[in-house]
């Protein structure tokens, strides 16, 4: 996970946004990142504080929580609360005012790789936005030296199936019902076309 690591032990912060609110009008307004990030990711990280205070985890970063917690059904929420946490920083910075475009050429080469061309990989994302029932998350994963499309329900994420996350896309209603209110796919694709970060992505190779 070192390749993704955003924040160490408790009490864990709420990191800066890597953008002004308003920057990524009119794709994402200043009013949804006001309660996706304000009200919604400013939550999770109060919940995991609260939940690990005075406990084992209070002392472990917030990957250690993550993959102590994974699977286990009597932790369930200090693992949703943590992996909110983490996801919502990382889906903060898979996005980039003025992005979407070409990727990077070491990242292209990739994509062409694994999935033939751009927009077959752009396609791949947002049928598998589509695709997740309910409240989730689409990735570009690295599995071995492929990429991959993956998504995942709820708070789970790729690290924890050892899949190595380049970037995400937030599929939670809260996300986009604002703006789009039921067109997920018109947000998904909004995102992949004019705000995607693919240089965090190529970041994310390693
Ligand atoms: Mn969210």
């Amino acid at each position: 996970m070192s390749n993704n690591k955003i924040e160490s032990a408790s009490p864990h912060v709420l990191p800066s946004l890597p953008y002004a609110d308003n920057a990524l009008d009119p794709v994402i307004s200043a009013n949804t990142i006001g309660f996706h990030y304000g009200k919604h990711h400013k939550g999770y990280v109060e919940n995991l504080n609260k939940l690990v205070a005075e406990t084992e985890f209070a002392s472990l970063t917030l990957e250690q929580i993550i993959t102590k917690t994974a699977g286990k059904t009597d932790k369930t929420a200090i693992f949703n609360n943590a992996a909110q946490t983490w996801n919502h920083t990382f889906y903060w910075r898979s996005l980039r005012p003025k992005g979407g475009g070409e990727p990077p050429a070491v990242l292209k080469k990739k994509i062409e790789a694994s999935f033939g061309a751009l927009d077959a990989c752009k396609k791949e994302l947002a049928t598998a936005a589509m695709a997740q029932f309910g409240s989730g998350w689409v990735w570009l994963v690295l599995d071995g030296g492929t990429l991959k499309v993956v998504k995942t329900a709820n708070a789970e994420m790729p690290m924890t199936a050892g899949l190595k996350p380049l970037l995400t896309i937030d599929v939670w209603e809260h996300a986009y019902y604002l703006d789009y209110q039921n067109r997920r796919a018109d947000y998904v694709n909004a995102v992949l076309d004019k705000l995607i970060n693919w240089d965090f992505a190529t970041e994310n190779l390693g």
